[in-house]
């Protein structure tokens, strides 16, 4: 059973248990290749604007479309338009210009609130509510923007503002969205607890999240969305590299790889996030444990490495790991949980070829899906 069947069945299995719909986040995972071995666990897709709008409804055509956007553009919204069902807007003045056209043609409309209230310490990037954030519409906005024929066109509300985190999060959250919300609720059909539920992770409390489905629809009659990303294909997918320099400078080991943090993982160096390696135990940085005086860094097997890229940032680190053995120049290093966040992110900065895709089946063997070479560089830049 492959990762992404196993999340799947656990995603299904609170979907059967509630009568919740989740939705697959394209933005984290959009191997479209895969959607047939989500599909059987899935209500639809959700999108981020319009190409992920059309990747769903073109892989996935028996399934919802969902869609979310900070702001729509004009040239877009008629092409959205035959992909989504399900459109929401971040602002009432989004739903007062793109609104009325969206209900003209049957679709289901929402707005995504902001119940201002963080749950999430130290990734301040991926804080929707933190104060001044442009994403959702606050209750003061609410108040002053949202006539009484705004609110008619509306089906549903929509939240996001959770990043890997388990449901006493969201237990919390729901109670500001009560709280903010309350009076709103009943009047819809649907509310979209949006992603960030970390529900494949072995620790997280699936009993408490289940119980927040089932107070969201008794209290207000509401249709429960879940829409993860991460969630659907935690801990799947591998990087392979290979080891092409090593390098040391004040006792710090340096193996130079063939893959870039910045271009082919950036939540390594966005979120921060350090990826497992095969073989290996990720340890804290050097520079920190330095820092705090516990000593020499090579306490343990001696073979600790900061791996890194070829390219010409200082900082397209990876991460330290302590190795059993000696590491030679062409070893492979074998990153895990590489899936989400990772091809769908990807750049060719400093023109770094970017990795070919394999599908590894269940009997081991691998399927090559896509290859990239020097016209994916040069043909986004020119002519
Ligand atoms: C990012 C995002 C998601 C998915 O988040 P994960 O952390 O990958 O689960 C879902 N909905 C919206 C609106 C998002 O911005």
């Amino acid at each position: 059973m492959t990762a992404e069947t196993r999340a799947g069945e656990i995603l299904a299995g609170v979907a059967a248990r509630t009568g919740c719909k989740f939705l697959l986040a394209q933005k984290a995972f959009s191997n479209y290749d895969c959607y047939p071995v989500l599909a059987p666990y899935l209500a639809g897709t959700e999108a981020s604007g319009l190409f992920e709008a059309r990747l769903g409804a073109e892989e996935l055509p028996e399934k919802e479309v969902h869609v979310f956007c900070g702001a729509y553009r004009e040239q877009d919204y008629e092409e959205l338009l035959r992909y989504a069902g399900h459109i929401v807007f971040n602002s009432p003045a989004q739903l007062a210009k793109f609104g009325p056209r969206a209900r003209a043609a049957g679709k289901s409309l929402g707005l995504r609130i902001n119940p201002e209230c963080s749950t999430q310490e130290g990734h301040e990037i991926y804080d929707p509510c933190a104060p001044g954030s442009r994403l959702g519409t606050t209750r003061a906005q609410w108040d002053k923007q949202m006539t009484p024929a705004l609110v008619a066109l509306l089906d549903g509300l929509h939240f996001h503002t959770l990043c890997e985190q388990d449901a006493d999060a969201l237990e919390v959250t729901l109670g500001a969205v009560a709280e903010k919300f309350g009076d709103v609720l009943p009047k819809m059909k649907w509310l979209n607890m949006g992603g960030g539920h970390h529900v494949t992770r072995p620790d997280y409390d699936i009993p408490r999240l289940e119980r927040c489905i089932r107070f969201a629809q008794a209290k207000w009659g509401v249709t429960v969305y879940l829409e993860p990303g991460e969630a659907w294909a935690l801990n799947a997918g591998f990087l392979a590299s290979r080891v092409l320099d090593l390098t040391e400078n004040n006792g710090v080991k340096n193996a130079i790889l063939d893959c870039s943090a910045a271009c082919h993982m950036p939540d390594v160096i966005e979120m921060p996030y350090q990826p497992p390696v095969y073989g290996a135990a990720a340890v804290q940085a050097a520079d920190d444990r330095l820092h705090e005086g516990t000593g020499n860094r090579d306490q343990g097997t001696g073979f600790v490495y900061r791996l890194g890229g070829p390219s010409c940032l200082s900082g397209d680190v990876i991460g330290d790991y302590e190795f059993d053995h000696a590491l030679e120049i062409g070893e492979l290093v074998l990153f895990g949980d590489l899936a989400i966040y990772s091809t769908c992110k990807n750049n060719t900065f400093n023109g770094m070829p970017l990795p070919d895709i394999y599908r590894r089946k269940e009997d081991g063997s691998l399927e090559r899906l896509t290859s990239f070479g020097y016209r994916d560089f040069k043909y986004r830049l020119g002519r």
